[in-house]
């Protein structure tokens, strides 16, 4: 027989008989509650249809105000296969994990197929989905929190979802594919920018168009040799990098160098790592930040192409605690170019700020 069905009153009975019996209806009793709550989304984000209006009701829930995995406040991103909200750091792990394992989309501002949506509220969201992926944590097991590093992050991301060691055994699922591949060989390195879920798509390679960076100035770097640094720093987008030149012991180096970047179909967070060069061994890591590029693309798609005469704000990416601003970043018009100012305080690292400009150059027509 079955052991999901065996016993009644666990939790883990939920998510498989909501699925059998309910599928939509169980969010009905939840109202639309005033506008005050959209303040969450984004300001592009889409227009509310009846279906996104249940994604909606289901962030509403207490329980899917956290992160998942974290419990960082105000999760924006989703895992619809899996059923739960995420905060970008941990959805960044999620993404890595490949989408055949988690499916990730942004709240605010992916499309949502019906599928999705549907397969979310069968879950019912983070309660429901950890009480059986968790369901087998081991005693005093410390989840990771918001500030927690990337390493510690992916570990239980991995742990959770992947192979799936906290779930009671019998409902394990058999890996039959991929799944375990990358995890001996992956250094956390690679991890870190190994492309998004798409790795096997043709078409995510194709850019939408181009990313160009001003990389400004460093604000009080950390210090990596006796006195000093030797700092640079590499930017990634998908499966692209560039790098800045390194400047000589400086913690508060000036580079005012701009980069580029093509900007493909499925683009993730633009990813920051600063490093401190070494003569004489491996190059030392003196923080990273991660960008999201959301806000920044939905203008970007918005008024990219009409070239607007006049100099306005069109869009902001605001600081939160689950991410790494240090302010809030206003997204542009200026001279008829989109620009957004972003300042960054590095994370995972003792000290360090960095400056940037993003600008969108569209692919000619
Ligand atoms: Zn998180």
């Amino acid at each position: 027989m079955d052991d999901r069905n065996l016993i009644t009153g666990n939790m883990s009975n939920r998510v498989y008989e909501y699925s059998k019996s309910n599928s939509g209806n169980l969010y009905h009793e939840y109202g639309l509650q005033g506008g005050g709550r959209s303040n969450r989304f984004h300001e592009y984000s889409k227009a509310t249809s009846g279906n996104s209006r249940k994604l909606k009701e289901l962030l509403l829930k207490n329980d899917n105000r956290v992160c998942a995995d974290c419990n960082a406040p105000d999760p924006k991103w989703a895992s619809a296969n899996i059923g739960v909200f995420l905060c970008l750091k941990c959805c960044s792990v999620h993404r890595n994990l490949g989408s055949d394992i988690s499916k990730v989309l942004s709240v605010t501002l992916d499309e949502w197929s019906e599928e999705d949506i549907d397969s979310m509220a069968e879950v019912g969201g983070n309660s429901s989905a950890n009480s059986i992926y968790e369901a087998y944590l081991p005693k005093g097991f410390s989840k990771p929190k918001p500030n927690s590093s990337i390493e510690e992050r992916t570990k239980f991301i991995r742990s959770k979802y992947e192979l799936q060691e906290f779930l009671k055994p019998s409902l394990r699922m058999v890996s039959t594919k991929s799944s375990f591949k990358s995890c001996a060989s992956n250094t956390d390195l690679e991890a870190f920018y190994s492309p998004t879920s798409s790795k096997n798509s043709a078409d995510a390679s194709e850019s939408i168009g181009t990313l160009k960076i001003k990389v400004i100035r460093g604000i009080n770097l950390a210090i990596r040799d006796f006195r000093s640094s030797d700092p640079y720093v590499i930017l990634a987008l998908g499966q692209q990098k560039v790098k800045t030149s390194m400047i000589k012991s400086n913690l508060n180096p000036v580079w005012n160098e701009e980069l580029k970047l093509p900007v493909p179909q499925r683009y993730g967070a633009l990813k920051l790592q600063v490093f401190d060069h070494d003569m004489f061994s491996a190059d030392d890591i003196m923080g990273e930040a991660e960008v999201d590029l959301h806000p920044f693309m939905a203008a970007a798609i918005a008024f990219g192409d009409n070239g607007l005469p006049i100099d306005m704000q069109i869009g902001k990416w605001l600081k939160s605690s689950d991410n790494a601003l240090m302010k809030d970043s206003t997204i542009n018009i200026i001279g008829g170019k989109i620009k957004q100012e972003v300042h960054l305080k590095l994370q995972n690292v003792e000290s360090g700020e960095i400056e940037l400009e993003l600008e969108w150059i569209p692919l000619l027509h």
